[in-house]
């Protein structure tokens, strides 16, 4: 696993469960989503109602999931949790539905991945509270409506627009998760430091967040490995220094770039001159599979403006070179 990938691995499931805020008034950042979404849940509340659905969407590891926790907490409800690729029939879907009681958030990530037919019987519950459950095949089917309790459906996608409009247009309530100021890391680690007992001092906190990539999910993850530095090659305590030597030895540059990073930015600027280049000549380079440089490494050099892509092919841009310390030779850039 990479240690400044925004997904989750298997093993970090409990950690992160450990440090998720309860409530809205625990989470930090997002203040826009964080009054919205007040709005709404106290409104229903005021009404007896159940919420309207909600739509989240964002890159992985931005708080999608916590959202889902904490709307089903503040409205003293349960969560049922469940992910698009999980639901590839429908009867998968209305397994689910059937199970669910009044008020119960359903929140279903990846929303974006569920197969089609599921979608259509979505449509129906969010919008009716029914299903058709369908028994027998071929000629001799038939669907009967089952009414089910009304409940919130959460969804969560990395992007809206990869919704069909039909599905969103059912939302009453979406939300984009934006990524995080440096300050705002900086909080997120000082309250995942606190609740894990460890000292962390102010230059400790504020180099591992301006190191996580804008996202908590890595500003978690860099503080549970800086920690282990600290507790076997320090007095246990994170300061400036130990958070420096921790991310030094695990290649995390100052600005979240790891070694694969680094080494495509490299290729890039010192084979080919700072490009363009094509995707696959630029892989071969860093000795990678095209499709972990194009996933993996570019969407955040592109993001930070280290990378552009152009018709012709990559190219560096004039920061690119500053970070890796290089002169641009002369008339380059974009
Ligand atoms: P997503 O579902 O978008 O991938 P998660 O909700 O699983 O992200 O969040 C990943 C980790 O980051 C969790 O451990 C969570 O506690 C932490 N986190 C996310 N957003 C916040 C926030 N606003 N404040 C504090 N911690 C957060």
């Amino acid at each position: 696993a990479r240690l400044v990938g925004p997904d989750a691995d298997g093993d970090e499931r409990a950690y992160e469960a450990a440090l998720r805020p309860k409530t809205l008034d625990e989470l930090i950042g997002q203040e826009r989503v964080r009054e919205q979404l007040s709005l709404v849940l106290t409104a229903a509340k005021g009404r007896g109602r159940t919420p309207d659905h909600v739509l989240l969407s964002g890159p992985p590891g931005l708080g999608k999931t916590t959202l889902a926790m904490i709307i089903a907490s503040e409205m003293g409800t349960s969560l049922r949790l469940t992910s698009g690729p999980a639901i590839q029939h429908a009867g998968d879907l209305a397994a689910i539905l059937s199970g669910i009681n009044e008020g119960d958030v359903l929140f279903v990530d990846e929303i974006h991945r569920m197969s089609r037919p599921a979608e259509e019987l979505l449509y129906m519950a969010m919008e009716d509270f029914r299903v058709d459950v369908v028994i027998g095949k071929g000629p001799g089917a038939t669907a009967i409506p089952l009414q089910i309790p009304t409940f919130t459906l959460v969804g969560a996608t990395t992007r809206a627009g990869l919704l069909p409009g039909p599905l969103r247009d059912r939302f009453g309530f979406t939300a984009q998760l934006e990524y995080y100021e440096s300050a705002e890391l900086h909080r997120i680690v000082d309250r995942s430091a606190a609740l894990l007992g460890v000292d962390v001092t102010r230059d400790g906190g504020m180099e591992i967040a301006s190191r996580s990539r804008g996202t908590p999910r890595i500003a978690n993850r860099l503080l549970r490995r800086v920690r282990d530095y600290a507790e076997v090659r320090g007095d246990g305590t994170v300061d400036l220094d130990v958070a420096h030597r921790a991310l030094e030895l695990y290649e995390v540059d100052r600005i979240g770039l790891d070694r694969l990073d680094r080494s495509v930015l490299e290729a890039l600027c010192r084979h080919f001159g700072g490009g363009p280049v094509g995707i696959s000549t630029l892989a071969v380079a860093v000795a990678e599979e095209r499709e972990t440089v194009e996933e993996v490494a570019e969407p955040f050099l592109v993001r930070r403006g280290f990378l552009a892509r152009t018709p012709r092919g990559r190219i560096a841009t004039a920061a690119a070179w500053e970070h890796l310390g290089l002169r641009p030779p002369e008339g380059s850039g974009p």
